[in-house]
């Protein structure tokens, strides 16, 4: 089995497995990767054979301390090769996860100690997310949905969940990035709907709470 293969797998594992903190049925592991159920048992099984994962047939599968250091070495690798491609190469922001998708399985351990060395160790990537230590350690900050944020309030953007290109243009074209100021001019829940004034841009912006719950603010 390809090992960016299995890497695949157990970051989709990790994912799933913190979302709801329940064991990962199959059925679940096979839409989130695309692939059938079949194939994701076959896997499952697999990841079980090198004790990445308790799989326990009809229950689904949960990683194992193996698994979830491996998952946690992947966020890392990913996030850092984010943030040096943003901040050292100058990539575009909408551009920076697709790369580090292909990047993060084959860097070297060593390469992403060069790159936290020059980066200073930095403890979030330019979409927000914590960058776990080289031990696993992670800071996860309070965050609120800016889609609960009544109107009239002031919040500072504190992580974008989305990843898709167009999205992170949007945003920062209507300088919505994180760390950035807003106030929420219009919050109404009736629309499912919030309109917002960033301190830099002079018009107002709508965002549906769709998008809107896809933005974390400070808490
Ligand atoms: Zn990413």
């Amino acid at each position: 089995m390809a090992t960016s293969t299995v890497e695949q797998y157990i970051k989709v594992l990790y994912q799933l497995e913190s979302r709801t903190g329940q064991r990962v049925s199959t059925q679940q592991l096979a839409d989130a990767l695309g692939v059938t159920p079949g194939t994701a048992t076959v896997m499952l099984k697999h990841l079980s054979e090198i004790h990445l994962v308790d799989y326990q047939s009809r229950k689904g599968g949960r990683l194992s301390q193996e698994g979830k250091d491996m998952a946690l070495r992947l966020l890392r690798y990913h996030r850092l090769i984010e943030t040096f491609l943003f901040k050292t190469l100058g990539y575009d922001w909408s551009e920076i996860h697709e790369e580090a998708e292909v990047l993060e399985h084959a860097v070297s351990e060593r390469f992403i100690q060069r790159i936290d060395q020059l980066l200073g160790h930095p403890r979030i990537d330019p979409h927000g997310d914590p960058i776990p230590s080289e031990s696993g350690e992670m800071i996860t900050p309070n965050t609120v949905l800016l889609s609960d944020i009544p109107s009239g309030t002031e919040c500072r953007i504190a992580r974008i969940r989305n990843t898709e290109p167009d999205f992170l243009r949007l945003l920062f074209s209507q300088g919505v990035t994180p760390g950035s100021v807003l106030q929420v001019v219009q919050n109404i829940p009736a629309a499912e709907s919030i309109t917002l004034r960033s301190s830099e841009m002079s018009r107002d912006f709508a965002l549906s709470y769709q998008l809107a719950k896809q933005i974390l603010v400070e808490g």
